[in-house]
């Protein structure tokens, strides 16, 4: 199990977020510091995995679901052309170690990269 992170205190209601997309597994709501006119955080609901490496191995097909909620989501609230980041690892610019996707989308400047 990995330790308790703020994304851990969304899933459980501690931490209140405007939910834009549910599903049984996945939860996504917007980031809190944008890095692109849209910005969206798609998390699995399990707190069972830091990155999505561990995720992909344990349960591939939570990450295709998260992957068709960023689609989803893309389409929403933009063209329907996104950009799909995993930072994974402190030293490549992850903060949360709770598998998490960045879904940005609207605009991209050629460059933006989250973290960066
Ligand atoms: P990472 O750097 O780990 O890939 O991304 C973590 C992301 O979570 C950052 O973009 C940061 O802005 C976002 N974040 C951190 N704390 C919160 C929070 O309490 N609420 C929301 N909505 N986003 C958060």
């Amino acid at each position: 199990m990995a330790e308790e992170t703020v994304f851990g205190k969304i899933v459980s209601g501690e931490i209140p977020v405007k939910i834009l997309a549910e599903t049984d597994r996945v939860l996504a709501f917007p980031d809190i510091a944008p890095q692109a006119p849209v910005h969206i955080i798609v998390i699995p609901k399990t707190t069972a995995y830091a990155n999505v490496t561990e995720l992909a191995a344990a349960e591939p097909e939570t990450l295709a679901e998260m992957i068709t909620v960023a689609q989803q989501l893309a389409t929403e609230h933009a063209s329907g052309e996104y950009r799909l980041i995993f930072n994974t690892g402190a030293g490549a610019g992850q903060t949360v170690f709770h598998v998490h996707a960045h879904v940005l989308a609207g605009n991209l400047e050629e460059r933006t990269l989250v973290g960066a």
